[in-house]
């Protein structure tokens, strides 16, 4: 604010409104250029950002292209190899560890690519030692993996959609329809991540695709993905610690067995009937059990893998002894194991955890149909476990996060 000395003599007060003017002119615009500044240097500071997160995770090239890339920049071929062996085995976080690489080549790498670009969101680890990441992706989009340990083994699942399309009306992560597919590196980053979470001396055993998403549905993205795991320059796990779970798409089972692969499927049946199914799994309208059936037959007789049928159990809905006698019907003559899994309780959903004497009984009537059975453990009970949980929660919570964990 300005005030014009009362007393002033008229001759001067027009000096002193040009030195006035021309002082706060001077001001404004040395404020207006510091502004300028601001905007500027805050816009390049956003760009590098930007850039950053756009470029490329390198594993979303197949090692094929990563020799090609090689080439393509003078580079002796095996440079790719020993690339894949920070990513995968060695565990690297950064470009800059890996120095078994020249450092031009190590700054080559930070300039081309990404190597962990999403955000841990939220690092939860429960009594159980169960640990559940969520990931925030270059667009805001949220994912959750798991690591899950028991005995020796040291289990992962993984997400292949943001969100899901199926539309099971039991499961958290469909709440919010499906928002997109997951790219190849977005799979892999989860995997790395839970990798990392691991000791020096530990290592991943198994990985089961029943994170958020229909994993079938994303196969294009979900397949390279896999074959990463399974690779001696890879992870290295035998294609049999691998499960796929599905909602069941005939078509796309198929294409699974065609891979040549041993990969375990769990089919996702939650019914033993078309009419019940068809409540609880709405995509059965367009499929019928009939089909889905056949085409787990058809993986059977092209793997080899004895195929297991998922089965929620929601108190008084499906879990009644007639349900479990019509499953046994339906199963005794195939080579099949049935998981069945207590209903995961998701505030959201109007369904009830079975009781343990029904579950017992169920057990009991499939098991004299000569059909094998195991009640699915829960694991991490006390961190929001069932799939598409955490999501749900931070979608909620509008994404006002709270930070936690180590973040590679
Ligand atoms: N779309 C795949 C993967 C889904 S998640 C599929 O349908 O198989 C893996 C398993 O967890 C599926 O069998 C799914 O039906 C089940 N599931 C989802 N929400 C659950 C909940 N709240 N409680 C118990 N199991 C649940």
């Amino acid at each position: 604010m300005f005030f014009l000395p009362a007393a002033l003599p008229k001759s001067l007060t027009a000096k002193y409104l040009v030195i006035l003017v021309t002082t706060f002119a001077v001001q404004e615009s040395h404020a207006l250029l510091a502004r300028l500044f601001r905007l500027k240097s805050l816009s390049s500071l956003l760009l590098s950002q930007i850039d950053c997160a756009m470029l490329p995770r390198i594993y979303e090239k197949s090692p094929a292209e990563l020799v090609q890339w090689c080439q393509e920049q003078g580079l002796p071929t095996y440079r790719a190899g020993q690339i894949q062996q920070q990513i995968f085995p060695n565990r690297a976080t950064q470009f800059g560890e890996m120095t078994n690489l020249p450092a031009k080549l190590r700054e080559l790498l930070a300039a081309t690519f990404t190597l962990l670009p999403s955000e841990v969101v939220a690092h939860q680890i429960a009594k159980d030692r169960t640990e559940k990441l969520l990931l925030q992706l270059h667009d805001g989009s949220l994912v959750e993996c798991v690591l899950m340990r028991e005995d020796d083994r040291r289990t992962i699942c993984i997400s292949t959609q943001v969100g899901c399309g199926m539309g099971c009306v039991f499961c958290a992560s469909g709440l919010l329809g499906l928002k997109r597919n997951l790219t190849t590196g977005e799979i892999l980053e989860q995997v790395l991540r839970l990798d990392r979470l691991l000791p020096a001396d530990e290592k991943l055993t198994n990985v089961v695709v029943m994170g958020m998403g229909e994993p079938l549905a994303n196969l294009k993205n979900l397949l390279p993905a896999l074959d990463r795991l399974t690779a001696d320059d890879g992870l290295g796990l035998g294609a049999r610690r691998i499960t796929v779970s599905t909602v069941g798409l005939p078509e796309k089972i198929r294409e699974l067995a065609q891979t040549g692969h041993q990969f375990n499927l769990a089919v996702s049946l939650h019914a033993p009937e078309a009419e019940l199914r068809t409540k609880l799994v709405p995509v059965n309208k367009n499929i019928g059990i009939e089909a889905v059936l056949e085409a787990a037959d058809d993986y059977f007789a092209i793997t080899g893998r004895r195929v297991s049928y998922e089965y929620v159990l929601l108190g008084g809905i499906n879990d009644l002894p007639e349900h479990a006698r019509q499953l046994g019907h339906l199963l005794k003559s195939r080579i099949a194991h049935v998981n069945l899994i207590p209903m995961n309780g998701v505030k959201e959903l109007p369904f009830a955890e079975p009781s343990a004497p029904q579950t017992g009984e169920f057990v009991a009537i499939l098991e004299s149909f000569g059909v094998p059975v195991t009640v699915r453990k829960r694991k991490g009970a006390d961190i929001d476990a069932a799939c598409g949980q955490l999501r749900m929660k931070r979608e909620q919570q509008n994404l006002v996060v709270l930070k936690a964990g180590p973040q590679p």
